[in-house]
């Protein structure tokens, strides 16, 4: 059974159901989508087709208002720097939260360096934006905003139909990164209104390397320039021969999560509370992020009364977490979403989140309570 992987929330498993659809796409049906001439490009763009029309389904929105990207960092940098950049760059302004993926944060970094004015919203303690800040934060020149819908480190759910409202309301483009949400809860870009949203295969139990951007095509149409250019693919919004076994394995995986979200999403919230409560009963436990407003597989827990700095390393000798820190560097920094959140760094340096999936057993379960139980008692100060 070791080594169990808790993981999820960096990646996921390719669902065998996936590598089966996607596998013909290398070989036999290994057409250029953009090959007008012959079948070998229609089969291609046929297939490329059909998975466009996946992705929309889960997100109720209609397959042209998809663009295929190589993953959720790539449409990030479409979405923002284009929204910019038509806007006519210098000093636009920019609302996004403290609490964003790394690749929000360093694209709106790098476009300060431009010239751009951010505004990085704070969150509260359960690590929520407040409507009012967001509101007060809207200047004559905002042509942005950039809030995650699941925080991938927290599984803190931002409310994203209430930004949705002030931003149509004040004619601001919605970008909202939903890598995290996709597949795991319902996720409808009318009802709630979103103007750009991205998603990525590997976060869904597609393969790596793939992803896409949703771009709002009407109420209001969603203007934007494209970040590469060539030949003029994905209607000029992204030129580059496609990945059509990756675009294949996306729709694939947007279809069976679509099918599989009603019952996974409650037998995983099953397995995570359980986890949860079981490891909550242990003295100086605490949850990291709301449980009001919180994806059903994510559990982000503080372990407060920990002797030494080795609580990560003792459980990934046999389970696969991540810690509340970003191991880039020998002395590890908190993480910069407990940070927002006001939690302590010492604390915040001994957090371990949990991420379960599609194939995580109730018997993986059992066996991480015990353990992990087992090396915080033997921890503690
Ligand atoms: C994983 C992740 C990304 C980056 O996705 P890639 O497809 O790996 O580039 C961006 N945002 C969030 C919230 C993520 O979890």
């Amino acid at each position: 059974m070791v080594p169990i992987y808790l993981d999820n929330n960096a990646t996921t498993p390719v669902d065998p159901e996936v590598l089966r659809a996607m596998l013909p796409y290398f070989t036999n049906h290994f057409g250029n989508a953009a090959s007008r001439n012959h079948a070998f490009g229609w089969a291609a763009e046929e297939a490329v087709q059909q998975a466009r029309e996946q992705v929309a389904t889960l997100l109720h929105a209609e397959a042209d208002e998809i663009i295929f990207t190589s993953g959720a960092t790539e449409a990030i940098n479409l979405a923002i720097k284009g929204t910019y950049e038509i806007h006519g760059g210098g000093d636009q302004h920019i609302i996004t939260c403290a609490t964003e993926h790394k690749a929000v944060l360093d694209t709106c970094g790098h476009l300060e360096k431009s010239g751009a004015s951010v505004t990085y919203l704070p969150v509260n303690r359960e690590g929520l934006i407040n409507i009012k800040d967001l509101e007060s934060a809207i200047q004559q020149n905002t042509v942005l905003i950039a809030v995650m819908y699941a925080n991938n480190e927290t599984g803190v759910v931002q409310p994203v139909a209430e930004i949705a409202a002030i931003t149509k309301q004040k004619g601001i483009v919605f970008f909202t990164d939903a890598t995290q949400a996709v597949g795991k809860i319902p996720v409808d870009v009318n009802q709630c209104g979103i103007g750009m949203l991205c998603l990525s295969a590997h976060k869904m139990y597609g393969p790596k390397g793939v992803g896409a951007l949703y771009i709002r095509r009407k109420n209001p149409r969603v203007r934007l320039t494209a970040q590469i250019d060539g030949g003029g693919h994905e209607k000029g919004m992204r030129s580059g021969t496609l990945n059509v076994p990756g675009i294949v394995a996306l729709g694939k995986a947007c279809a069976l999560c679509a099918t599989y979200m009603p019952h996974e999403s409650l037998h995983l919230k099953e397995l995570r509370d359980k986890l949860e409560n079981a490891l909550l009963s242990i003295d100086g436990v605490s949850v990291n992020g709301t449980p009001a407003h919180r994806l059903p597989h994510v559990s982000n827990l503080s372990f407060s009364k920990i002797k030494g700095n080795n609580l990560l390393t003792e459980i990934s000798k046999t389970i696969a977490v991540s810690s509340g820190s970003a191991c880039t560097s020998a002395n590890p920094a908190p993480s910069h979403v407990l940070k927002a959140m006001g939690v302590e760094d010492g604390v915040a340096k001994n957090a371990i989140r949990f991420g379960l999936g599609r194939f995580t057993t109730e018997a993986e379960i059992d066996y991480t309570i015990q353990k992990v139980t087992g090396i915080v008692m033997g921890m503690k100060a």
